[in-house]
Protein backbone atom coordinates (compact mmCIF):
# COMPACT_ATOMS: atom_id res chain seq x y z
CA UNK A 1 0.00 0.00 0.00
CA UNK A 2 3.02 2.32 0.66
CA UNK A 3 4.53 1.57 -2.31
CA UNK A 4 0.97 2.29 -4.46
CA UNK A 5 0.30 5.54 -2.33
CA UNK A 6 4.17 7.16 -3.36
CA UNK A 7 4.28 5.56 -7.25
CA UNK A 8 4.09 8.71 -9.24
CA UNK A 9 1.44 7.14 -11.70
CA UNK A 10 -0.80 5.96 -9.26
CA UNK A 11 -4.08 8.29 -7.83
CA UNK A 12 -5.13 6.77 -5.15
CA UNK A 13 -8.93 7.60 -3.93
CA UNK A 14 -9.14 6.31 -0.52
CA UNK A 15 -12.29 6.76 1.76
CA UNK A 16 -14.09 7.15 -1.59
CA UNK A 17 -17.26 5.33 -3.14
CA UNK A 18 -17.98 4.94 -6.75
CA UNK A 19 -21.42 6.53 -7.63
CA UNK A 20 -21.89 5.94 -10.94
CA UNK A 21 -20.29 4.32 -14.19
CA UNK A 22 -20.85 5.40 -18.16
CA UNK A 23 -19.21 4.42 -21.24
CA UNK A 24 -18.06 1.47 -22.48
CA UNK A 25 -14.61 -0.26 -22.79
CA UNK A 26 -11.53 2.42 -23.42
CA UNK A 27 -14.10 5.32 -22.63
CA UNK A 28 -15.66 4.80 -19.29
CA UNK A 29 -16.68 7.76 -17.24
CA UNK A 30 -16.73 7.08 -13.35
CA UNK A 31 -18.03 9.81 -11.05
CA UNK A 32 -16.18 9.05 -7.47
CA UNK A 33 -17.51 10.50 -4.33
CA UNK A 34 -14.63 11.18 -1.57
CA UNK A 35 -16.01 11.31 1.64
CA UNK A 36 -15.19 13.98 3.62
CA UNK A 37 -12.68 12.93 6.47
CA UNK A 38 -12.61 16.59 8.02
CA UNK A 39 -8.93 16.41 7.87
CA UNK A 40 -6.96 18.45 5.44
CA UNK A 41 -4.67 15.72 3.47
CA UNK A 42 -2.01 17.96 2.08
CA UNK A 43 -1.61 19.69 5.63
CA UNK A 44 -1.89 17.03 7.80
CA UNK A 45 1.46 15.08 8.66
CA UNK A 46 0.22 12.03 10.35
CA UNK A 47 1.64 13.07 13.68
CA UNK A 48 -1.67 11.64 15.33
CA UNK A 49 -1.79 14.49 17.91
CA UNK A 50 -5.10 14.46 17.24
CA UNK A 51 -6.19 10.78 18.38
CA UNK A 52 -4.12 11.36 21.20
CA UNK A 53 -6.06 14.47 22.80
CA UNK A 54 -9.60 13.11 21.46
CA UNK A 55 -11.32 13.09 24.60
CA UNK A 56 -13.83 10.60 23.27
CA UNK A 57 -11.76 7.15 23.44
CA UNK A 58 -14.30 4.50 23.94
CA UNK A 59 -16.47 4.09 20.57
CA UNK A 60 -15.95 -0.02 19.73
CA UNK A 61 -12.87 -0.34 17.07
CA UNK A 62 -14.28 -2.10 13.98
CA UNK A 63 -10.84 -2.96 12.74
CA UNK A 64 -10.07 -4.67 16.16
CA UNK A 65 -13.82 -6.40 15.97
CA UNK A 66 -14.86 -4.40 18.65
CA UNK A 67 -12.43 -6.27 21.36
CA UNK A 68 -10.52 -3.20 21.45
CA UNK A 69 -11.85 0.90 21.45
CA UNK A 70 -10.70 4.04 19.11
CA UNK A 71 -11.38 7.57 19.43
CA UNK A 72 -13.68 9.45 17.37
CA UNK A 73 -10.75 11.09 15.25
CA UNK A 74 -8.87 7.87 14.51
CA UNK A 75 -6.49 6.13 11.76
CA UNK A 76 -8.68 3.00 10.52
CA UNK A 77 -5.97 0.71 10.88
CA UNK A 78 -2.53 1.07 11.68
CA UNK A 79 -0.53 1.17 8.33
CA UNK A 80 -3.61 3.08 6.49
CA UNK A 81 -2.43 4.75 3.43
CA UNK A 82 -2.05 7.90 3.42
CA UNK A 83 -1.54 8.64 7.11
CA UNK A 84 -5.02 11.28 7.95
CA UNK A 85 -7.12 10.60 10.19
CA UNK A 86 -11.11 10.17 9.87
CA UNK A 87 -13.27 12.31 11.93
CA UNK A 88 -16.14 9.72 12.40
CA UNK A 89 -19.26 12.11 12.62
CA UNK A 90 -21.51 9.64 14.02
CA UNK A 91 -19.99 9.31 17.91
CA UNK A 92 -17.56 13.01 17.63
CA UNK A 93 -19.06 15.52 20.38
CA UNK A 94 -18.87 18.52 17.97
CA UNK A 95 -20.94 16.95 14.88
CA UNK A 96 -23.26 15.77 18.08
CA UNK A 97 -23.65 18.23 20.24
CA UNK A 98 -21.65 21.46 18.86
CA UNK A 99 -18.87 21.49 21.45
CA UNK A 100 -14.87 19.63 21.92
CA UNK A 101 -12.65 20.53 18.92
CA UNK A 102 -9.83 19.64 20.78
CA UNK A 103 -8.30 17.98 17.79
CA UNK A 104 -8.42 21.13 16.20
CA UNK A 105 -6.83 23.10 19.15
CA UNK A 106 -4.15 20.84 19.31
CA UNK A 107 -3.13 20.19 15.76
CA UNK A 108 0.10 21.65 15.18
CA UNK A 109 -0.64 22.05 11.26
CA UNK A 110 -4.22 23.65 11.49
CA UNK A 111 -5.24 20.55 9.48
CA UNK A 112 -8.78 20.00 11.31
CA UNK A 113 -11.41 20.68 8.71
CA UNK A 114 -15.04 20.53 10.16
CA UNK A 115 -16.25 22.74 6.89
CA UNK A 116 -15.11 19.83 4.91
CA UNK A 117 -17.26 18.54 2.27
CA UNK A 118 -18.00 15.34 0.15
CA UNK A 119 -16.15 15.83 -3.22
CA UNK A 120 -17.72 14.63 -6.39
CA UNK A 121 -14.85 13.43 -9.02
CA UNK A 122 -15.18 12.33 -12.46
CA UNK A 123 -12.85 9.87 -13.92
CA UNK A 124 -12.12 8.81 -17.69
CA UNK A 125 -10.40 5.80 -17.89
CA UNK A 126 -9.84 3.08 -20.00
CA UNK A 127 -10.09 -0.05 -18.14
CA UNK A 128 -11.72 -0.94 -14.58
CA UNK A 129 -10.70 -3.40 -11.92
CA UNK A 130 -13.20 -4.62 -9.74
CA UNK A 131 -11.75 -5.98 -5.91
CA UNK A 132 -14.06 -5.58 -3.94
CA UNK A 133 -13.31 -8.49 -1.50
CA UNK A 134 -15.76 -10.54 0.59
CA UNK A 135 -18.03 -10.65 3.85
CA UNK A 136 -17.22 -13.22 6.33
CA UNK A 137 -20.34 -14.88 7.46
CA UNK A 138 -22.13 -14.00 10.58
CA UNK A 139 -22.98 -16.84 12.51
CA UNK A 140 -25.37 -15.35 14.96
CA UNK A 141 -27.25 -16.56 11.51
CA UNK A 142 -26.83 -20.15 12.76
CA UNK A 143 -28.31 -20.28 16.69
CA UNK A 144 -26.50 -24.02 16.76
CA UNK A 145 -23.04 -22.31 17.66
CA UNK A 146 -24.28 -20.20 20.48
CA UNK A 147 -22.45 -17.04 19.07
CA UNK A 148 -24.25 -13.73 20.55
CA UNK A 149 -25.75 -15.83 23.55
CA UNK A 150 -22.92 -17.95 25.07
CA UNK A 151 -19.40 -16.37 26.60
CA UNK A 152 -15.98 -17.10 24.54
CA UNK A 153 -17.57 -17.96 21.21
CA UNK A 154 -15.56 -15.79 19.02
CA UNK A 155 -15.03 -15.85 14.81
CA UNK A 156 -11.81 -16.63 13.20
CA UNK A 157 -11.57 -12.84 12.64
CA UNK A 158 -11.97 -11.80 16.22
CA UNK A 159 -9.14 -14.52 17.57
CA UNK A 160 -6.65 -13.11 14.57
CA UNK A 161 -6.79 -9.60 16.82
CA UNK A 162 -6.85 -11.34 19.91
CA UNK A 163 -3.48 -13.52 19.17
CA UNK A 164 -2.16 -10.38 17.32
CA UNK A 165 0.56 -8.72 19.60
CA UNK A 166 -0.25 -5.14 17.80
CA UNK A 167 -3.88 -5.92 18.73
CA UNK A 168 -5.85 -5.10 21.31
CA UNK A 169 -4.82 -7.41 23.91
CA UNK A 170 -1.28 -7.14 22.86
CA UNK A 171 -1.59 -10.92 21.60
CA UNK A 172 -2.89 -12.13 25.07
CA UNK A 173 -5.79 -14.83 24.64
CA UNK A 174 -8.08 -14.47 27.41
CA UNK A 175 -11.41 -15.44 28.38
CA UNK A 176 -14.25 -12.91 29.37
CA UNK A 177 -13.37 -13.21 33.06
CA UNK A 178 -9.89 -12.82 32.33
CA UNK A 179 -8.22 -16.38 32.45
CA UNK A 180 -5.91 -17.94 30.27
CA UNK A 181 -8.02 -21.11 28.30
CA UNK A 182 -6.76 -24.34 28.97
CA UNK A 183 -8.70 -26.14 26.19
CA UNK A 184 -9.90 -24.19 22.85
CA UNK A 185 -12.08 -25.97 19.66
CA UNK A 186 -11.57 -24.39 16.54
CA UNK A 187 -15.05 -25.39 14.48
CA UNK A 188 -14.93 -25.37 10.26
CA UNK A 189 -16.87 -24.76 7.49
CA UNK A 190 -19.36 -21.73 9.86
CA UNK A 191 -21.52 -20.71 7.27
CA UNK A 192 -20.11 -22.95 4.36
CA UNK A 193 -20.63 -26.43 2.53
CA UNK A 194 -24.11 -26.23 4.29
CA UNK A 195 -27.39 -24.70 4.34
CA UNK A 196 -26.18 -21.00 4.46
CA UNK A 197 -24.18 -21.30 1.40
CA UNK A 198 -23.06 -24.63 -0.33
CA UNK A 199 -19.70 -24.15 -1.60
CA UNK A 200 -16.41 -24.47 0.20
CA UNK A 201 -14.92 -21.26 1.29
CA UNK A 202 -11.55 -22.99 0.68
CA UNK A 203 -9.91 -20.28 2.88
CA UNK A 204 -10.63 -21.57 6.62
CA UNK A 205 -8.93 -25.28 6.74
CA UNK A 206 -5.55 -23.27 6.75
CA UNK A 207 -6.46 -20.41 8.80
CA UNK A 208 -7.85 -22.55 11.07
CA UNK A 209 -4.39 -24.54 11.09
CA UNK A 210 -2.35 -20.94 10.99
CA UNK A 211 -4.49 -20.48 14.26
CA UNK A 212 -3.85 -23.86 16.04
CA UNK A 213 -0.85 -23.43 15.71
CA UNK A 214 -0.01 -20.12 17.24
CA UNK A 215 -2.26 -21.17 20.05
CA UNK A 216 0.05 -24.01 20.37
CA UNK A 217 3.15 -21.83 20.46
CA UNK A 218 1.99 -18.58 21.88
CA UNK A 219 -1.10 -19.79 24.60
CA UNK A 220 0.04 -23.41 25.39
CA UNK A 221 -3.57 -24.46 25.35
CA UNK A 222 -4.69 -27.75 23.98
CA UNK A 223 -6.64 -27.42 20.42
CA UNK A 224 -8.91 -29.64 19.04
CA UNK A 225 -10.07 -29.06 15.49
CA UNK A 226 -13.42 -30.12 14.50
CA UNK A 227 -13.39 -30.32 10.22
CA UNK A 228 -15.43 -31.66 7.62
CA UNK A 229 -12.66 -32.61 5.29
CA UNK A 230 -9.39 -31.05 5.96
CA UNK A 231 -8.29 -29.03 2.32
CA UNK A 232 -4.51 -28.58 2.29
CA UNK A 233 -5.04 -27.90 -1.60
CA UNK A 234 -2.24 -24.75 -1.73
CA UNK A 235 1.70 -25.36 -2.16
CA UNK A 236 3.32 -26.38 1.25
CA UNK A 237 -0.23 -26.66 2.81
CA UNK A 238 0.09 -30.36 3.25
CA UNK A 239 3.64 -29.86 5.11
CA UNK A 240 1.67 -27.32 7.31
CA UNK A 241 -1.23 -29.50 7.83
CA UNK A 242 1.81 -32.07 9.28
CA UNK A 243 3.35 -29.42 11.18
CA UNK A 244 0.25 -28.86 13.38
CA UNK A 245 -0.19 -32.45 13.62
CA UNK A 246 3.30 -32.61 15.07
CA UNK A 247 1.79 -29.79 17.38
CA UNK A 248 -0.07 -32.07 19.21
CA UNK A 249 -3.45 -30.76 17.51
CA UNK A 250 -6.29 -33.01 17.94
CA UNK A 251 -8.07 -33.04 15.30
CA UNK A 252 -12.11 -34.85 15.03
CA UNK A 253 -13.93 -35.08 12.08
CA UNK A 254 -17.43 -34.20 12.49
CA UNK A 255 -20.44 -34.55 10.07
CA UNK A 256 -21.20 -30.54 9.46
CA UNK A 257 -23.68 -30.62 12.36
CA UNK A 258 -22.96 -29.18 15.30
CA UNK A 259 -24.80 -28.17 18.95
CA UNK A 260 -22.46 -25.68 21.43
CA UNK A 261 -23.93 -25.24 25.28
CA UNK A 262 -22.50 -23.96 28.18
CA UNK A 263 -21.37 -26.56 30.51
CA UNK A 264 -20.56 -25.27 34.03
CA UNK A 265 -18.94 -22.17 33.19
CA UNK A 266 -17.41 -23.78 29.97
CA UNK A 267 -18.70 -24.35 26.60
CA UNK A 268 -19.70 -28.26 25.76
CA UNK A 269 -19.40 -29.34 22.00
CA UNK A 270 -21.41 -32.05 20.93
CA UNK A 271 -21.27 -33.52 17.29
CA UNK A 272 -21.06 -36.62 15.29
CA UNK A 273 -18.10 -38.32 14.74
CA UNK A 274 -17.63 -39.75 11.31
CA UNK A 275 -15.76 -42.69 11.18
CA UNK A 276 -17.37 -44.17 14.22
CA UNK A 277 -21.27 -42.94 14.44
CA UNK A 278 -20.53 -41.91 18.15
CA UNK A 279 -20.97 -38.63 19.71
CA UNK A 280 -17.89 -36.22 20.16
CA UNK A 281 -19.04 -34.92 23.73
CA UNK A 282 -16.23 -32.34 24.36
CA UNK A 283 -15.59 -29.56 26.91
CA UNK A 284 -13.99 -26.54 26.06
CA UNK A 285 -13.30 -22.97 27.61
CA UNK A 286 -13.37 -21.29 23.99
CA UNK A 287 -14.55 -22.20 20.97
CA UNK A 288 -13.22 -20.16 17.66
CA UNK A 289 -15.46 -20.37 14.57
CA UNK A 290 -14.24 -20.74 11.10
CA UNK A 291 -16.38 -18.63 9.50
CA UNK A 292 -16.82 -18.63 5.38
CA UNK A 293 -16.84 -16.17 2.72
CA UNK A 294 -19.66 -14.72 1.50
CA UNK A 295 -20.07 -12.25 -1.04
CA UNK A 296 -20.53 -7.84 0.21
CA UNK A 297 -23.71 -7.61 1.05
CA UNK A 298 -23.98 -4.26 -1.66
CA UNK A 299 -22.62 -7.36 -4.14
CA UNK A 300 -25.85 -6.77 -6.09
CA UNK A 301 -25.68 -2.45 -6.35
CA UNK A 302 -22.23 -2.58 -7.36
CA UNK A 303 -22.78 -5.85 -9.98
CA UNK A 304 -25.40 -3.49 -11.68
CA UNK A 305 -23.32 -0.58 -11.27
CA UNK A 306 -20.49 -1.90 -13.61
CA UNK A 307 -22.97 -3.55 -15.68
CA UNK A 308 -21.35 -7.20 -15.06
CA UNK A 309 -23.46 -10.41 -13.72
CA UNK A 310 -23.10 -12.67 -10.45
CA UNK A 311 -23.02 -16.45 -10.60
CA UNK A 312 -25.69 -18.57 -8.20
CA UNK A 313 -23.86 -18.15 -4.92
CA UNK A 314 -23.95 -14.08 -5.11
CA UNK A 315 -19.96 -13.14 -6.42
CA UNK A 316 -18.89 -11.87 -9.58
CA UNK A 317 -19.24 -14.07 -12.43
CA UNK A 318 -16.16 -14.22 -14.73
CA UNK A 319 -16.59 -14.29 -18.08
CA UNK A 320 -15.16 -18.19 -18.62
CA UNK A 321 -13.98 -20.03 -15.38
CA UNK A 322 -11.08 -21.16 -17.41
CA UNK A 323 -10.36 -18.96 -20.85
CA UNK A 324 -11.20 -15.74 -19.30
CA UNK A 325 -10.80 -16.28 -15.25
CA UNK A 326 -10.30 -12.40 -14.77
CA UNK A 327 -12.71 -11.01 -17.41
CA UNK A 328 -16.49 -10.36 -16.97
CA UNK A 329 -18.97 -9.86 -20.02
CA UNK A 330 -18.85 -6.35 -20.21
CA UNK A 331 -15.47 -5.52 -22.06
CA UNK A 332 -13.25 -3.38 -19.97
CA UNK A 333 -14.10 -4.70 -16.62
CA UNK A 334 -12.15 -7.45 -14.87
CA UNK A 335 -12.05 -9.15 -11.55
CA UNK A 336 -9.21 -9.57 -9.17
CA UNK A 337 -9.61 -11.44 -5.59
CA UNK A 338 -12.41 -12.62 -3.15
CA UNK A 339 -14.86 -10.40 -4.67
CA UNK A 340 -14.96 -13.18 -7.72
CA UNK A 341 -15.52 -16.26 -5.36
CA UNK A 342 -13.45 -17.30 -2.20
CA UNK A 343 -9.97 -17.58 -2.07
CA UNK A 344 -6.71 -16.95 -0.30
CA UNK A 345 -3.97 -13.99 -0.10
CA UNK A 346 -1.34 -15.97 -2.72
CA UNK A 347 -4.59 -16.72 -5.07
CA UNK A 348 -5.67 -12.87 -4.51
CA UNK A 349 -2.18 -11.77 -5.27
CA UNK A 350 -2.06 -14.14 -8.84
CA UNK A 351 -5.23 -12.68 -9.86
CA UNK A 352 -4.92 -9.26 -9.41
CA UNK A 353 -1.77 -9.26 -11.38
CA UNK A 354 -3.88 -11.48 -14.20
CA UNK A 355 -5.75 -8.39 -13.66
CA UNK A 356 -3.38 -5.82 -14.33
CA UNK A 357 -2.22 -7.42 -17.09
CA UNK A 358 -5.51 -8.33 -19.29
CA UNK A 359 -6.06 -4.73 -18.86
CA UNK A 360 -2.89 -3.05 -19.57
CA UNK A 361 -2.55 -5.79 -22.98
CA UNK A 362 -6.14 -4.09 -23.36
CA UNK A 363 -4.96 -0.32 -23.30
CA UNK A 364 -1.55 -1.01 -24.88
CA UNK A 365 -3.27 -2.61 -28.15
CA UNK A 366 -5.07 1.12 -28.53
CA UNK A 367 -8.54 -0.83 -30.01
CA UNK A 368 -10.81 -3.73 -29.15
CA UNK A 369 -11.88 -6.42 -31.39
CA UNK A 370 -15.95 -6.01 -31.87
CA UNK A 371 -17.94 -8.99 -32.03
CA UNK A 372 -18.88 -9.54 -35.23
CA UNK A 373 -22.64 -10.61 -34.83
CA UNK A 374 -24.10 -7.39 -33.24
CA UNK A 375 -27.21 -5.52 -34.22
CA UNK A 376 -28.66 -3.02 -35.68
CA UNK A 377 -32.06 -0.87 -36.46
CA UNK A 378 -33.07 0.29 -39.12
CA UNK A 379 -34.29 3.70 -38.62
CA UNK A 380 -37.17 3.95 -41.32
CA UNK A 381 -39.02 0.68 -39.61
CA UNK A 382 -38.40 1.88 -35.65
CA UNK A 383 -41.35 3.42 -33.76
CA UNK A 384 -39.14 4.22 -30.58
CA UNK A 385 -41.36 2.04 -28.60
CA UNK A 386 -38.24 0.88 -26.21
CA UNK A 387 -39.12 -2.58 -26.31
CA UNK A 388 -35.39 -3.22 -27.29
CA UNK A 389 -33.60 -0.72 -24.86
CA UNK A 390 -35.53 -2.18 -21.86
CA UNK A 391 -34.46 -5.77 -23.07
CA UNK A 392 -31.04 -5.07 -23.47
CA UNK A 393 -28.94 -6.76 -20.85
CA UNK A 394 -25.92 -4.96 -22.06
CA UNK A 395 -27.07 -1.02 -21.88
CA UNK A 396 -25.90 -1.08 -25.82
CA UNK A 397 -29.85 0.21 -27.01
CA UNK A 398 -30.35 4.11 -26.49
CA UNK A 399 -33.67 5.42 -27.74
CA UNK A 400 -33.08 9.37 -28.81
CA UNK A 401 -34.77 11.78 -31.13
CA UNK A 402 -33.60 12.12 -34.40
CA UNK A 403 -34.61 14.73 -37.47
CA UNK A 404 -37.73 14.47 -34.80
CA UNK A 405 -38.07 10.99 -34.80
CA UNK A 406 -37.32 8.87 -32.13
CA UNK A 407 -35.35 5.96 -32.66
CA UNK A 408 -33.19 3.17 -30.87
CA UNK A 409 -29.83 3.40 -31.94
CA UNK A 410 -26.88 0.25 -31.16
CA UNK A 411 -23.83 1.04 -29.51
CA UNK A 412 -22.14 -1.72 -31.14
CA UNK A 413 -18.87 -1.91 -29.14
CA UNK A 414 -21.23 -2.80 -26.11
CA UNK A 415 -23.68 -5.14 -28.17
CA UNK A 416 -22.99 -8.56 -27.32
CA UNK A 417 -24.64 -10.07 -30.30
CA UNK A 418 -27.42 -12.10 -28.09
CA UNK A 419 -30.42 -10.84 -30.35
CA UNK A 420 -33.00 -10.27 -27.76
CA UNK A 421 -33.96 -6.77 -29.28
CA UNK A 422 -33.83 -8.92 -32.50
CA UNK A 423 -36.25 -11.22 -31.36
CA UNK A 424 -38.64 -8.74 -29.63
CA UNK A 425 -39.04 -6.16 -31.89
CA UNK A 426 -42.72 -5.76 -32.58
CA UNK A 427 -41.71 -3.84 -36.28
CA UNK A 428 -39.15 -5.98 -37.14
CA UNK A 429 -36.72 -2.65 -37.54
CA UNK A 430 -33.80 -4.88 -35.51
CA UNK A 431 -31.62 -7.25 -36.85
CA UNK A 432 -28.24 -9.31 -35.90
CA UNK A 433 -26.02 -9.27 -38.89
CA UNK A 434 -25.72 -12.64 -39.81
CA UNK A 435 -29.00 -13.95 -38.54
CA UNK A 436 -31.65 -11.44 -40.60
CA UNK A 437 -34.67 -13.39 -41.51
CA UNK A 438 -33.78 -13.84 -44.86
CA UNK A 439 -30.69 -15.46 -43.83
CA UNK A 440 -32.36 -17.82 -41.03
CA UNK A 441 -34.98 -18.44 -43.98
CA UNK A 442 -31.93 -19.36 -45.98
CA UNK A 443 -30.36 -21.93 -44.07
CA UNK A 444 -33.28 -23.73 -43.12
CA UNK A 445 -34.20 -24.09 -46.54
CA UNK A 446 -30.59 -25.39 -47.27
CA UNK A 447 -30.87 -27.30 -44.13
CA UNK A 448 -33.99 -29.47 -44.96
CA UNK A 449 -32.67 -30.02 -48.44
CA UNK A 450 -29.89 -31.87 -47.68
CA UNK A 451 -32.35 -33.63 -45.32
CA UNK A 452 -34.63 -34.31 -48.33
CA UNK A 453 -31.41 -35.72 -50.29
CA UNK A 454 -30.27 -37.75 -47.69
C1 LIG B 1 -10.24 -15.13 9.71
C2 LIG B 1 -9.55 -15.13 8.39
C3 LIG B 1 -8.18 -15.42 8.36
C4 LIG B 1 -7.52 -15.48 7.13
N1 LIG B 1 -6.19 -15.80 7.12
C5 LIG B 1 -5.55 -15.93 5.94
C6 LIG B 1 -4.18 -16.33 5.90
O1 LIG B 1 -3.56 -16.55 6.93
N2 LIG B 1 -3.60 -16.46 4.68
C7 LIG B 1 -4.26 -16.24 3.51
O2 LIG B 1 -3.69 -16.40 2.45
N3 LIG B 1 -5.57 -15.84 3.53
C8 LIG B 1 -6.22 -15.68 4.70
N4 LIG B 1 -7.53 -15.30 4.71
C9 LIG B 1 -8.17 -14.96 3.44
C10 LIG B 1 -7.86 -13.50 3.04
O3 LIG B 1 -8.46 -12.66 4.00
C11 LIG B 1 -8.39 -13.21 1.66
O4 LIG B 1 -7.77 -14.07 0.74
C12 LIG B 1 -8.08 -11.79 1.21
O5 LIG B 1 -8.52 -10.85 2.17
C13 LIG B 1 -8.77 -11.48 -0.11
O6 LIG B 1 -8.30 -10.23 -0.53
P1 LIG B 1 -9.20 -9.24 -1.40
O7 LIG B 1 -8.35 -8.04 -1.61
O8 LIG B 1 -9.75 -9.94 -2.57
O9 LIG B 1 -10.46 -8.85 -0.48
P2 LIG B 1 -10.55 -8.05 0.89
O10 LIG B 1 -9.39 -8.35 1.77
O11 LIG B 1 -11.93 -8.32 1.39
O12 LIG B 1 -10.43 -6.51 0.45
C14 LIG B 1 -11.45 -5.85 -0.25
C15 LIG B 1 -11.32 -4.35 -0.01
O13 LIG B 1 -12.27 -3.65 -0.81
C16 LIG B 1 -12.94 -2.68 -0.01
N5 LIG B 1 -14.28 -2.46 -0.58
C17 LIG B 1 -15.34 -3.30 -0.54
N6 LIG B 1 -16.39 -2.74 -1.19
C18 LIG B 1 -15.98 -1.54 -1.65
C19 LIG B 1 -16.60 -0.50 -2.39
N7 LIG B 1 -17.88 -0.60 -2.81
N8 LIG B 1 -15.88 0.62 -2.67
C20 LIG B 1 -14.59 0.73 -2.25
N9 LIG B 1 -13.94 -0.22 -1.55
C21 LIG B 1 -14.63 -1.35 -1.26
C22 LIG B 1 -12.98 -3.29 1.38
O14 LIG B 1 -13.14 -2.28 2.36
C23 LIG B 1 -11.61 -3.97 1.45
O15 LIG B 1 -10.64 -3.06 1.87
C24 LIG B 1 -8.22 -15.23 5.92
C25 LIG B 1 -9.59 -14.92 5.96
C26 LIG B 1 -10.25 -14.88 7.17
C27 LIG B 1 -11.73 -14.57 7.20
Amino acid sequence: MVSVGRHPNIKLYTYSQVESVSGYVGNFRVRVRRKARYVDEERCTGCATCIDRCPWKKIPSEFDMSLGTRPAIYLPFPQAVPRVPVIDTQNCAYFLRGKCRACEKFCPREAIAFDQQDELVDLDVGAIVLATGFHSFDPQRDPRYGRGTLENVLTGLEFERMINSGGPTCGEVRLKDGRTPRRIAIMHCVGSRGEAHAYCSRVCCMYSLKLAHLIRHSVEADVVEFYRDMRAFGKDYEAFYNRTVNDGVQFARYDGDVRIMAYDGRLRIIATDVYSGRLHDQVVDMVVLATGMEPQPDAPEIAHLFGISRSPDGFFLEKHPKLAPVETATDGVFLAGACQGPKDIPDSVAQGSAAAAAALSMMDAGSVALEPFTTWVDAERCCGCRTCEGLCPYGAIRVSEHDGRRTAVVNEVLCKGCGACAAACPVGAASQYGFTSEQVMAEIEGALSIGMLV
